[in-house]
């Protein structure tokens, strides 16, 4: 039987209802700030969908574009004024940043209650300890779909593909926190050829990798819940990593790309600003 496709974009638009009833207690209204450096083609797409979302609640997005040849020192110095600009909520650094800007080492400069997307070390440690208020906003739409879609994690074989900073790390850490039999592959899985057999075992997929096709539908083991982060153009089609056909027919659910995680993670991302703008006031 053909897997039930698990959509992220009616979850969006619920969570963005409610924000709209909440957003209504901020007097001075909530301003979210993005930064970019430089001409990269990768950020655009988001940029566009987070004005957006923003515009559609009511939200001010207030973009700061920086040049290719901004220094570390130039950009925390922005971001260190942001952060005590007592009428911004949220700050945005848009990646990728150029070469000899050492994104790591940015991080850490944003205000932890302004981080909106859960990547200052202190955030992202947080989620260890099962203490984090503020998660990365993928992290949490892939949370939100196997909630939504009652997918029980304990004891389950669960195996991530990808083991980014941002998205294949944090969610492992999650779903260990929900007592999953937690897998993380990455790219020396794949080039000692044990991909395959990792997510043939796998109860619930993850994939967040960046490459289309890179897991085949015949690797899925019958019934499986597949997740597809990725997000990859070709031909001016967006696809995910996952070979979509074959795989719908072994899994019981599947993500569609476009329409899964990724309308849900703008969603998050505006839900995780309103909780910043929350925890701004009562530090205040
Ligand atoms: P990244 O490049 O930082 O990390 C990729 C990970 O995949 C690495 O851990 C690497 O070791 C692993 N990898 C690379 N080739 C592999 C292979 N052949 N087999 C197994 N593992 C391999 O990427 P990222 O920032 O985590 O993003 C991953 C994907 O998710 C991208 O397509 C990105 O566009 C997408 N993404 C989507 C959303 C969304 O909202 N839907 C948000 C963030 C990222």
């Amino acid at each position: 039987m053909p897997a039930k496709l698990l959509e992220g974009s009616p979850i969006a638009v619920k969570i963005k209802e409610q924000l709209k009833k909440e957003i209504l207690d901020f007097d001075k209204g909530l301003v979210l700030a993005s930064i970019q450096v430089g001409e990269n083609s990768g950020s655009v797409s988001y940029i566009k969908a987070q004005t957006k979302a923003a515009e559609d609640l009511g939200i001010e997005y207030r973009p700061y574009k920086l040049g290719d040849a901004t220094t570390k020192v130039e950009l925390t110095a922005l971001i260190t004024k942001l952060n005590s600009d007592r009428s911004v909520n949220g700050i945005i650094v848009q990646m990728p940043l150029p070469k000899q800007i050492d994104y790591k080492g940015v991080l850490s400069f944003i205000d932890p209650l302004k981080d909106i997307e859960g990547v200052n070390p202190e955030n992202l440690g947080k989620i260890i300890l099962a203490k984090s208020k503020i998660l990365p906003p993928t992290v949490a739409a892939v949370m939100e779909l196997l909630e939504t879609a009652k997918v029980k994690l304990y004891g389950k074989e669960v195996v991530v593909v990808g083991a980014s900073e941002i998205v294949g790390k944090p969610l492992s850490m999650l779903l260990l926190n929900k007592f999953a039999t937690t897998t993380v592959c990455h790219i020396a899985t794949f080039e000692s050829g044990k991909l395959s057999s990792h997510v043939n075992r796998a109860e619930v997929l993850v994939v967040a990798v960046g490459k289309a096709g890179v897991i085949k539908g015949d690797w899925i083991k019958e019934g499986a819940v597949v997740i597809d982060v990725g997000i990859n153009r070709i031909n001016d089609k967006i696809v995910g990593d996952v070979d979509f056909v074959t795989a719908a027919s072994k899994a019981s659910l599947i993500t569609p790309v476009p329409g899964g995680v990724g309308p849900l993670t703008t969603a998050i991302l505006m839900r995780n600003l309103v909780e910043a703008a929350k925890l701004q006031r009562a530090n205040s």
